[in-house]
């Protein structure tokens, strides 16, 4: 393992010189020397779980870091001696006392700002710079403060990471990379820290851990949704933390059908004049009421939360409600929206959030609604007929969109089109919602869905740059749509989207670096290379939706391949390198044959009709299917190594297979 960056502890030094003129060597905080600890965690005297898991934390990870465990004390437990100060340095963690100005210069910001702060202390006389420590009467006190709970536990792990080179790159502990080093001293100074995304979203199903290190806030926390909420929809996240958003886009049938089955017309009239039980009727106000009472009795359990959902049923065209004033309400857009087509049913979808909205405006005041636009709701309505209610914020959903380039992609060039249709069509709604939803959006990105048959390409800078759209577009939030594939190439995407939630600023080329530094030490040159390979060849990739592996050209992966092999050779030696290393090449392999098979399969199904390439996609297609069986195995505990759909294309009865056999007949 490394050692904390020198350059961390100078940034840090610096920010304090800048204020008091040069940095003082001597004006740094230990906190253990050779493996013994010389401090103590103060927590509050009636710290919360979340304070308490924060002083855990800390505590762990110092330990993991210097081999020193440093005792965890209540505020009013600590000994201060009159005149002399404290027996040792001292780290107070949330809202102690000792820290009540800092949590004042807090208050005004958003609640998941915080503060690090080392800052020399000193009791009675002048002591000389260069003595201090050796002192008594001088001591050094670290503060972790959060503007709320969940802040302060950022404030731990921003701690660990900046300050003392912790990362935590992926979930799981092989990719944990923890410093080692006996002493652990660092400079005085003190920096704020605010969100520049205020809801931040991994779907990190099983993940909630590493979520969290990356200073998530959200949940699909749905355990504390009431008996009515079938088990299905519920999971059980134990966050010690409170989320501060429930995102969900489509529970509310379940909501309605765990309340009543009695009540037939409460659901979607079809269109042979029967009641489905799978989605609702959008304009039944005694369906508005019964939401409203549903989210309002949530949001009186859960008061941390700012925003609640509401949904309905998946699907673009399935069981939308014929009934008369459903229609009516569609009638109120342009008729070429009408009848189930994209954009036809936003303006009764819009009607039922809002019917829903107003009257939470009532019973809450201050909370927002957190609505969908999606699928046939997608498209913006006409704002001459409707807008979202100011406590509606817009769930936007990117479920069609070309899956290789960044929202702005062809952007500054219009004679690209029809490709860059996709990108310009969601750019247009984007900004139209933008302008008529004041409570602001939220990004649901299917962040996986950069690839196909669970093959993602490796293009962090690509969701870096889109958060930094999103930002200027005034959205509030976002939600990283990755859950089951924590896994090979996603992994660097994934972190990317992370840390540029938090920060929309950040540099896309140093977060790769820094990435590959802490990931693969001595052959991060070469995977800076693989992963920049792969990048731009899917950058410079035509547009996109589902054949992405056209990136896959043969010429790329061979230039993916030797970067990849020359990291092998470069990491020789460093195990945990190794296994992180397999990890990208168990998912980098089944690409090289699952890419050219995917490839060889368009050329027929697109016009080339000849049987011999079907042939030769079927074999690599089998071949990929048979390395993602012995991946499996190698990981049994990873259900996704490799993602993929190969077995429903070339398996018994699968797609391919048929293709040929209809090819072949053709050809008689
Ligand atoms: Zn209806
Ligand atoms: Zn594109």
């Amino acid at each position: 393992m490394r050692s904390a960056s020198i350059l961390t502890l100078l940034i840090f030094a610096l920010a304090l010189s800048a204020a008091h003129g040069k940095p003082d060597p001597a004006d740094q905080m230990t906190i253990a020397k050779d493996g013994k600890p010389l401090a103590v965690i103060v927590v509050p005297d009636n710290a919360g779980r979340t304070e308490k898991f924060a002083a855990e934390e800390l505590q762990k990870y110092l330990e993991k870091i210097c081999g020193a465990r440093l005792e965890i004390i209540p505020e009013n437990k600590m000994v201060v001696e009159k005149g002399v100060g404290p027996s040792s340095a001292r780290v107070f963690i949330g809202k102690t006392t000792a820290a009540e100005q800092l949590r004042n210069m807090l208050k005004k910001r958003d609640t998941d700002a915080f503060m690090v702060k080392i800052e020399r202390q000193q009791i009675g006389e002048f002591v000389r710079p260069g003595q201090w420590d050796d002192r008594p009467g001088t001591w050094h006190d670290l503060f972790l403060v959060g503007a709320g709970d969940r802040g302060t536990l950022y404030a731990v792990y921003d701690f660990l990471e900046r300050e003392l080179g912790c990362r935590w790159l992926a979930p799981g502990e092989l990719w944990e990379e923890i410093p080692r080093q006996a002493t652990i001293a660092v400079p005085a100074g003190a920096r704020l820290e605010e969100p520049g995304m205020k809801y931040r979203q991994d779907y990190a199903l099983g993940h909630y851990d590493w979520a969290l290190k990356q200073k998530a806030n959200n949940g699909r926390r749905l355990n504390w949704m009431l008996n009515w909420m079938p088990e299905r929809y519920r999971e059980v996240a134990p966050l010690p933390i409170d989320v501060r958003g429930w995102e969900s886009a489509h529970d509310t049938p379940p909501m309605v059908l765990g309340v009543s089955r009695e009540n037939p017309e409460w659901f979607a009239l079809d269109n042979k004049g029967k009641r489905v039980m799978s989605q609702i009727c959008f304009s039944n106000p005694e369906v508005h009421d019964l939401l409203a009472e549903r989210l309002s009795q949530l949001l009186r359990e859960c008061p941390e939360l700012d925003f609640i959902s509401i949904g309905c049923a998946d699907g673009l065209t399935v069981n939308y409600c014929r009934c008369a004033r459903c229609l009516e309400w569609d009638a109120l857009g342009s008729p070429e929206r009408q009848g189930g087509k994209r954009g036809g049913h936003t303006h009764r979808w819009l009607a039922m959030v809002n019917a829903v909205a107003d009257r939470l405006a009532e019973s809450d005041p201050g909370k927002t609604l957190l609505a969908a636009a999606y699928s046939s709701y997608q498209e913006p309505p006409d704002p001459a007929v409707i807008k979202p209610a100011t406590n509606v914020i817009i769930f936007y959903c990117t479920w069609d969109g070309c899956r290789l380039h960044g929202f702005e992609h062809g952007s500054d060039d219009p004679n690209r089109a029809p490709e860059m249709g996709a990108h310009s069509k969601h750019r247009q709604w984007i900004e139209a919602w933008r302008d008529i939803t004041p409570a602001g959006m939220i990004m649901l990105e299917y962040v996986q869905r950069s690839s196909m048959d669970g093959m993602a390409g490796a293009n962090p800078r690509r969701f870096v740059k889109d958060m930094r759209y999103l930002k200027k577009n005034r959205f509030v939030g976002y939600a990283g749509f990755a859950a089951p594939l924590p896994w090979g190439l996603h992994i660097v995407n994934r972190y990317a989207v992370a840390k540029a939630m938090w920060n929309p600023d950040i540099d896309a080329d140093a977060l790769v670096k820094d990435f590959c530094e802490h990931a693969f030490h001595a052959a991060s040159s070469n995977m800076q290379n693989f992963v920049n390979t792969i990048e731009d060849a899917m950058q410079t990739a035509g547009c996109n939706h589902c054949h992405v592996t056209l990136w896959m050209k043969p010429e790329v992966m061979a230039a993916a391949r030797r970067h990849l092999d020359a990291a092998h050779a470069a990491a020789a030696g460093d195990a945990t390198v190794g296994k992180r290393l397999r990890q990208f090449e168990a998912h980098f392999h089944y690409m090289e044959l699952a890419g050219p098979a995917h490839n060889k399969f368009f050329r027929v199904y697109y016009g080339e009709r000849d049987p011999e390439l079907m042939r030769e996609a079927i074999k690599l297609g089998e071949a990929a299917l048979a390395y993602q069986a012995e991946m499996l195995k190698e990981y049994p505990d990873e259900p996704f190594p490799t993602g993929g759909k190969m077995r429903g294309y070339v398996g018994a009865d699968g797609d391919w297979p048929k293709l040929l056999e209809s090819i072949e007949k053709a050809k008689k």
